[in-house]
């Protein structure tokens, strides 16, 4: 079974060295630093991993960033990530090439192929990446901002207002909602055709995760949901996601499906999925519907609860 995607730390974020702009402008230019490099959407690769450039290409890399972040230290290097949105499309308006037999990829589709420790740095990344493109103005007063701490805070500019912004991480509770010998799985219209999961939705403010879960579930589908449990969490930074995963059994309700939300909603029994689903996370001509792909919380909940 593939393990949860984007968990493998092997990054030491050293948090205690972000705050002296000295340590990190040392460690920024030093010759032991690594740099991960995203474009809009796309991160960098090489040969099947992330491309963490070194020497000379490193250099390039931070020369051309619009944000720099400092992420932590891997076996004791120094790993930064930087925007590369500067950069220009090619005329076909593909992503800009760069050197020696790189390529972009977007790392929901990429992350399982690549080694877990890469994929959790690159989430981490990327995560920080856009927060700082969408956070360049106060949300207070609207002044400038500025990246501090390595590129974990932004300090508002104006000196009247002087306010501190941390990156933000959206909750979101996801549910594998059973009844006896079924699950309830659902679709979204932007979901490509055949792809089913289980329900998802974000927390509300005042709300805890099992409440999330409750109200979503019955939002969405009219079923009532109890006996929840927590599971897992996993980043999920397309763009700013922690998704909390949770198991919960019907109690009561009617299967009403909410079409502002979702496509479809259904039970579905062990033996319907076994029988009539792909094997395969995707489609695979057969028009035979397919599970959430390996790696994601929500598939690995699935995987657990379907040998019963
Ligand atoms: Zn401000």
């Amino acid at each position: 079974m593939t393990s949860l995607l984007f968990t493998a730390v092997a990054l030491d974020r050293a948090a205690h060295l972000r705050r002296d702009p000295a340590v990190v402008d040392a460690l920024r230019h030093g010759p032991d630093r690594l740099v991960a490099g995203f474009w809009r959407d796309l991160t960098l690769l090489r040969h099947g991993r992330a491309l963490l450039a070194q020497g000379n290409e490193a250099a390039r890399l931070l020369d051309l960033a619009s944000h720099v972040v400092f992420l932590g230290l891997l076996e004791k290097r120094p790993v930064f990530a930087v925007d590369l949105a500067q950069m220009a499309a090619e005329a076909d308006g593909s992503p800009p090439q760069w050197e020696n037999g790189a390529s972009w990829g977007e790392l929901r589709a990429v992350g399982t192929s690549l080694p877990p420790e890469d994929a959790a740095i690159l989430a981490t990344g990327r995560a920080l990446v856009n927060w700082h493109r969408t956070h360049v103005y106060c949300g207070r007063c609207g002044g400038p901002t500025e990246s501090r701490d390595g590129g974990h805070v932004r300090t508002c500019l104006d000196q009247s207002c002087g306010a501190q912004h941390y990156p933000r991480t959206d909750n979101a509770v996801i549910m594998l909602v059973s009844d006896g010998d079924k699950v309830l799985l659902h679709r979204q219209p932007s979901w490509p055709t055949g792809m089913w999961s289980i329900l998802a939705g974000f927390v509300e403010p005042g709300e805890t995760f099992e409440q999330a879960v409750a109200r979503e579930t019955f939002e969405e589908t009219g079923i009532i949901a109890g006996d929840i449990h927590y599971v897992a969490s996993q980043p999920w930074p397309f763009p700013a996601s922690l998704m909390v995963g949770f198991t919960a059994r019907a109690m009561g309700g009617r299967l009403t499906v909410d079409r502002h939300e979702l496509e479809d909603a259904r039970w579905f029994s062990r033996a319907d999925i076994a029988a009539g689903f792909s094997d395969v996370h995707r489609a695979d001509g057969s028009g035979r519907p397919y599970l959430a792909r390996p790696g994601s919380i929500a598939r690995i909940m699935l995987d657990a609860w379907l040998p019963g």
